[in-house]
């Protein structure tokens, strides 16, 4: 029963920028909210992100709703640790309350309300926000072969910095802008091997993460007017050329190889009788959304995501928002300076 426990008007799932972002608009109202975090410490994925990543913006094209991220100390684009530092003080500065660590495993209708359970107790909430993220679900193509193989596997969650390269022979899997970073990262120190299945598009060298803030706020303009995507798929998607990609650019570093067929006990194989040696397969393949948790709900579809209403409200499911997974809840929701504005949508959704 639940008459002898308080019921949450709103329960967030996730204390990461899109969560954070939910709690500042959520304190604006006269709801009742608890923000549920898995981790011992503030920044969502940012802390578990490689050395030397940089963002692909300014400071001031980086931040969250209310107060904007301070300029980093180092020149050029703050790094991870600046965005960690920036979370760390937004959820104090604002007093958002936030429970953790505290994984939330299962969320279950009950009666008229959500239930939320951890390991070791319940809650009980009108609506739940999921900003969950896609850090906590890597994805990893299956390729034959790939238990012979005798070197190092590893994912981008698991890359952090070069040293341990050092001297060897790395092969980066995947098209995208975390393969041609940790690419850029790896290439003063150690050989590599590029493939991609689709050859990479890399931005103009003068196009950064703000030009696709711009391209996002077009379409999420366009959707709200009910018109169709004005820029068809081109742009999330492409490498931004941050100066370490191209540095590795301009020294000849991004060669693309098509992607491989199968994996050997010494390294990888193509269809054509080429091979490649290499002591380290490194798959920047990319991210699903970490949705495990609403399960008991029966809402996924068969690829893995929840039908929306076109924002972040599930379809089938209204008491339900998805925030920060991607374009799908919302264009540029998965960013610092766009979770902003779904977040808004999300809050004013549930006060209506
Ligand atoms: P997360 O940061 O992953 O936070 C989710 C939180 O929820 C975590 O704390 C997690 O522990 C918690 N959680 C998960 N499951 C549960 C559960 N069941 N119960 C309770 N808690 C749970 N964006 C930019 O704007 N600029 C950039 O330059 C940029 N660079 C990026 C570089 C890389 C390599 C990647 C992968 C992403 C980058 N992004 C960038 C995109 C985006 O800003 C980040 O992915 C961001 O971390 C997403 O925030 P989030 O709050 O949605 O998820």
């Amino acid at each position: 029963t639940t008459s002898s426990r308080p019921v949450l008007d709103v329960a967030v799932i996730g204390g990461g920028q899109a969560g954070l972002a939910a709690g500042y608009y959520l304190r604006r109202t006269d709801l009742t909210f608890e923000i549920f975090d898995a981790q011992k410490q503030p920044g969502g994925a940012w802390p578990h992100a490689w050395d030397s990543l940089r963002l692909f913006s300014p400071a001031r094209y980086s931040s969250l709703p209310g107060w904007p991220m301070p300029p980093s100390p180092q020149p050029g684009n703050p790094p991870a640790a600046h965005v960690v530092n920036y979370l760390t003080a937004y959820e104090k500065r604002y007093e958002l309350p936030i429970t953790r660590p505290v994984r939330i495993k299962a969320v279950h209708r009950h009666g008229g309300l959500l239930r939320l359970d951890s390991a070791t107790r319940s809650w009980w909430a009108r609506h739940v926000i999921s900003a969950t993220g896609t850090w906590w679900r890597p994805y990893l193509p299956y390729y034959p072969g790939q238990r012979d193989y005798k070197g190092r596997q590893l994912h981008t969650v698991q890359y952090r910095a070069p040293d341990e390269f050092r001297g060897q022979h790395v092969v980066i899997v995947g098209g995208g802008n975390s393969a041609a970073q940790i690419l850029a990262d790896l290439a003063p120190h150690a050989t590599t091997t590029w493939t991609t299945q689709r050859p990479p598009r890399f931005l103009p060298d003068d196009v950064d993460g703000r030009a696709l803030f711009e391209l996002a706020t077009r379409r999420y303009l366009a959707q709200q007017n009910g018109h169709s995507d004005p820029d068809g798929i081109a742009g999330l998607g492409d490498i931004v050329m941050v100066p370490s990609v191209r540095q590795a650019r301009d020294n000849g570093a991004l060669q693309v190889r098509p992607m491989f067929t199968r994996l050997t006990a010494t390294g990888i194989a193509w269809d054509d009788g080429h091979a490649q040696d290499c002591d380290a397969i490194i798959w920047c393949t990319g991210f699903r959304p970490a949705l495990s948790h609403l399960t008991p709900l029966g809402l996924r579809d068969n690829t893995g995501r929840i039908p929306t209403n076109g924002g972040t409200q599930a379809a089938a499911e209204p008491r339900l928002h998805l925030l920060g997974y991607g374009d799908w809840t919302g264009p540029g929701s998965a960013t610092l300076i766009g979770a902003a504005r779904t977040a808004r949508d999300a809050v004013r959704t549930i006060t209506q």
